[in-house]
């Protein structure tokens, strides 16, 4: 069968009351569009017009959003990604995640750019979609099934994709994920939202409609650059296209940035192990990307002679050295776990290494060790089951460390644990873990590539720090609304002719020394162009930028009317009072330098608050 051809957005999105099994199909207006782009930006908008603050999030009131971006089926690189929105359960506040799974290209090709989930289902309950609507179906057979053999049990892959929870999000874990394929919306407790409803899964039957961009020869102009820049960039061409994100394992390391036993150090003299080039070698590691995907950094391996995916980075950092392990099998093995059970990783490595340091200190008793795998499997079996002590630890480290003491050492901001990156080393992304709205999030603002893997601006150095972590934070937030992945950011601001032909040491002292004027230098035309070749809405750059501005604003403001303000805009004691183990200087962030200057960069006033003035500029509020 022919698909049929749609241009542009459909800028169709589906409103699903599980309670009463109402279905609306909503539009959105050309105005929504060019203030809010799509994917994060517009699932927040939907959900700003229609939650109220204080919802709690495990109830039938909360929303959950899936979104693929305008550039979803356009074939545009590393295009293949959707967006998922709601308020977390683990931090009370907004979350945001992004997904390379095939759901969002079926729900997508089966003319929807994007559905809104309410309510609550009586029973396990998941829901179909196709071009002609939304039908429920009983998931009680599929209840209590891993995340990833449920999803063959419920859709053939050849008609369509899906979103499912596993057990953990069924027993309504804190940190559990959603999970599409092999891949996840990972942080902030997603699937315990999907698990509150009673929803098991979101089906996707698509493949009815062929997307084309509205403005052909726009687009292909893009899309050829794209390419060329992705190739020839070292991070995306080389380094992640031939091992992954693990590649980010041996500069970390060496830049002693590599998390290491609950955050006491930042390297070890076995981290080459669990490296990138390590793995490809012994686990014979193949491509297993996101559809559409021109980086490819996802990869698949051989692991005690079963084939499972490669941990990413910050698996391999959190589930890894940050518990004192480097074998990667082991590594591999609990990754898996936790894809079964439906949970982050990140989370569930930072709660295993504050117990394990919890437990050293005498705070609890517990068989967990740092360096040793022994009850590691069985707590993350106990975490998604939420059994035994399980239950406890499934609430987080913040939730522990006030049971428990200890909340120096719990390595999290807003209630959600910190990436694999030391900021002792990097202080530009310890101001961006304190700021990032949805809590210790790495890719808010992602400075640390900056900081260190292109060495371009002083880590520890704390001037130009708050004017480039606005700048990532918003243009972030335009990449997250596009729905592209977040790595293509390397080569399209940093292969430009701009950035390329501009000595490395003259950018960095640009950057560096007057970084108000250096960020407006960054050329990143090429995401407004994709964007405006597939809408055929034309919009400066400057437009487009203030657009990711508004989205980030949008978040912050949603998040101080749940009580967020300075007061947690902070970092765990360890960073900011305790040098690392390897730091003969005990260096620690000085983030109360550089939170002021962020706050004005912002246009928040001193206590954090988006004021009045920027909110009705942003035209956020009347
Ligand atoms: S680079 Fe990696 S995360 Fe990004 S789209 Fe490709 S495979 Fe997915």
């Amino acid at each position: 069968m022919d698909a049929d051809i749609l241009i542009g957005p459909s800028n169709k999105i589906l409103e699903v009351d599980l309670s009463s099994q109402e279905v609306k199909i909503l539009t959105v207006t050309e105005k929504d569009r060019k203030m809010y782009l799509g994917g994060k930006g517009l699932g927040l908008k939907l959900i700003f017009d229609r939650l109220k603050e204080g919802t709690d999030p495990l109830s039938p009131e909360n929303i959950i959003a899936f979104m693929p971006g305008v550039m979803m089926a356009t074939g545009a690189p590393c295009s293949g990604r959707f967006a998922a929105v709601t308020k977390s359960p683990l931090t009370g506040i907004m979350v945001c995640a992004s997904c390379g799974g095939l759901f969002g290209f079926q729900l997508k090709t089966a003319g929807w750019d994007g559905i809104l989930v309410k309510g609550k289902a009586l029973e396990p309950t998941y829901i179909e979609i196709t071009k002609d609507g939304v039908s429920f179906k009983d998931a009680k057979n599929v209840w209590g099934i891993d995340a990833i053999s449920s999803q063959s049990k419920i859709v053939d892959k050849k008609s369509g994709a899906a979103v499912v929870i596993g057990p953990a999000g069924e027993n309504i874990v804190p940190f559990a994920n959603i999970v599409s394929g092999e891949r996840f919306l990972g942080r902030g407790g997603m699937g315990a939202v999907m698990g509150s409803k009673n929803l098991k899964a979101i089906v996707a039957k698509g493949g009815v409609y062929k997307i084309l961009p509205k403005k052909m020869d726009s687009f292909d102009r893009a899309k050829k650059l794209a390419v060329k820049y992705i190739n020839s960039n070292p991070m995306t061409g080389e380094s992640y296209r031939n091992y992954g994100t693990p590649s980010n394992v041996n500069p970390s390391d060496k830049e002693w940035i590599l998390p290491v036993n609950n955050f006491a150090t930042g390297t070890h003299n076995k981290a080459f192990e669990i490296s990138g080039i390590a793995m490809k070698e012994k686990h014979n590691t193949k491509h297993h990307a996101c559809r559409s995907c021109s980086i490819l950094c996802g990869k698949k391996g051989t692991f005690d002679g079963k084939s499972l995916p490669v941990p990413e980075f910050e698996t391999i950092g959190l589930l890894g050295s940050n518990i004192g392990i480097f074998d990667t099998n082991q590594i591999a093995e609990w990754n898996k776990i936790c894809a079964d059970m439906g949970m982050d990783t990140i989370s569930a490595g930072g709660v295993i290494a504050w117990v394990m340091e919890a437990t050293e200190k005498g705070l609890i008793s517990t068989n967990l060790k740092f360096g040793s795998p022994e009850g590691v499997s069985e707590a993350l079996y106990d975490i998604g089951n939420a059994k035994d002590f399980g239950k406890e630890m499934g609430r987080g480290t913040r939730w522990l460390a006030k049971k428990y003491g200890g909340s120096e050492f719990a390595m999290e901001v807003k209630g959600l644990e910190l990436a694999a990156y030391d900021p002792r080393g990097a202080f530009g992304q310890g101001l961006a873990y304190a700021v990032a709205n949805r809590g210790g999030c790495h890719l808010s603002a992602y400075m640390v590539a900056v900081e260190v893997y292109f060495n371009l601006i002083d880590r520890f150095a704390v001037e130009a720090k708050p004017e480039f972590t606005k700048f990532f934070e918003s243009l972030n937030c335009c990449i997250n609304s596009l729905q592209i992945c977040q790595f293509t950011a390397f080569p399209y601001t940093l292969e430009v002719p701009m950035s390329k032909l501009t000595p490395k040491p003259l950018l960095g002292f640009l950057m560096q020394n007057i970084p108000a004027i250096a960020v407006n230098l960054i050329d990143f035309a090429l995401y407004r162009d994709f964007w405006s070749s597939v809408t055929g809405i034309w919009m400066s750059t400057n437009e487009f930028l203030r657009a990711g501005d508004r989205i980030h604003v949008l978040e912050r403001y949603m998040n101080t009317r749940e009580g967020i303000s300075r007061k947690d805009d902070t970092l765990p004691d360890r960073l900011l009072k305790e040098g690392r183990a390897c730091d003969p200087d005990k260096l620690t962030v000085p983030l109360d330098k550089m939170l002021d200057a962020y706050y004005k960069v912002r246009g928040y006033d001193s206590n954090g608050i988006p004021t009045q003035k920027l909110l009705k500029d942003l035209e956020i509020i009347n």
